[in-house]
């Protein structure tokens, strides 16, 4: 990764195992790029199901993970984001977690 300026924003990060699917994320994004879905667990607690970006919309404005109370959404500077569809755009934020290895 090349030394990037601090305010090259270019990616969305998502770890799974913070997320309490509180919602805050979907509901300050000007651009309606978020959609998540969560189910309870026995305990009541909800639990992320999936969780997608439309990222052709996405403006990169860093709202989403300035709002994010567990800090589960981040900006990041991954840039090699190029893809021959726009469906390519269209990303499962659990898979890319775990394709990257995280807790996804
Ligand atoms: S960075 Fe901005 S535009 Fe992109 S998903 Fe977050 S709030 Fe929406
Ligand atoms: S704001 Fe954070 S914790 Fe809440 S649903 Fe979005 S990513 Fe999950």
């Amino acid at each position: 990764m090349p030394n990037l300026p601090i305010t090259v924003r270019s990616s969305m990060g998502l770890d799974r195992s913070k997320c309490i699917s509180c919602n805050m994320c979907v509901m300050v994004c000007p651009n309606s790029v978020i959609k998540l879905t969560s189910e309870k667990d026995e305990n009541n607690k909800k639990v992320l199901k999936s969780y997608h970006m439309d990222v052709g919309r996405c403006l990169f404005c860093g709202m989403c993970a300035e709002v994010c109370p567990t800090k589960a959404l981040t900006v990041t500077q991954e840039f090699e984001n190029s893809v021959f569809e726009p469906d390519g755009l269209q990303w499962d934020m659990i898979q890319r977690a775990e394709r990257k290895g995280k807790v996804g």
